[in-house]
């Protein structure tokens, strides 16, 4: 990967990041930010964006995603749990799902699929390199809420064990909203990641 971009403000502070490999391809991870603010980096960057991978469906993390699609022809990648053409899930289609364990090769790139349903039915974290984006499943020192349409809370407890299991300590964890902090840090502190 050339850089890790943050981007923002997003509405309710959401997280919101552009990947830019080494070869002129890029990813968007959750673009919730005006879509004019991926387009600029990438016409800096002369870089084509390929993918757009969205942890979840929620409306505060898709907002610049029918926009960078008609732009870009990107491929959106969402579950199909989270499509709903409502208020809270706001999309309705996707080129891809994901499944459980899959790998996403883009540029230089690899994404891991890790389902973690709980937050949302088709809640997804992405492990790149050392890099978790964890939407909302996982925050620093607590986790998303379970008590929204579509939460599945019997499923967040074994998600998130699930995620301990598969993520090393040394992962830098990119929540969906609020600071970042690593995933030897969260699990020795959240009160969540207690088994
Ligand atoms: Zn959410």
């Amino acid at each position: 990967m050339k850089a890790l971009h943050v981007l923002g403000p997003a509405p309710l502070y959401t997280n919101t990041f552009l990947l830019l490999g080494e070869n002129g391809h890029a990813v968007a991870v959750d673009p919730a930010a005006s879509a004019e603010q991926y387009l600029d980096l990438l016409q800096k960057n002369k870089a084509e964006l390929t993918d757009i991978l969205l942890t979840h469906g929620h409306y505060d993390h898709v907002g610049a995603v029918e926009e960078l699609k008609r732009r870009t022809g990107a491929r959106i990648h969402l579950s199909k749990e989270d499509m709903g053409g409502s208020r809270l899930f706001p999309l309705t289609e996707a080129d891809a799902g994901y499944e459980d364990g899959e790998t996403i090769a883009v540029d230089d790139m690899t994404f891991t699929v890790i389902r973690t349903p709980g937050h949302t039915a088709g809640s997804v974290c992405l492990l790149c390199g050392d890099l978790l984006f964890a939407g909302d499943t996982l925050f620093a020192g607590d986790i998303g809420r379970t008590d929204l349409e579509g939460s599945r809370p019997d499923l967040m407890r074994a998600s998130l064990q699930k995620l301990c299991g598969a993520v090393t300590s040394d992962a830098q964890v990119l929540p969906g909203h609020d600071r970042f902090s690593t995933m030897d840090a969260e699990k020795a502190e959240n009160p969540y990641l207690r088994f």
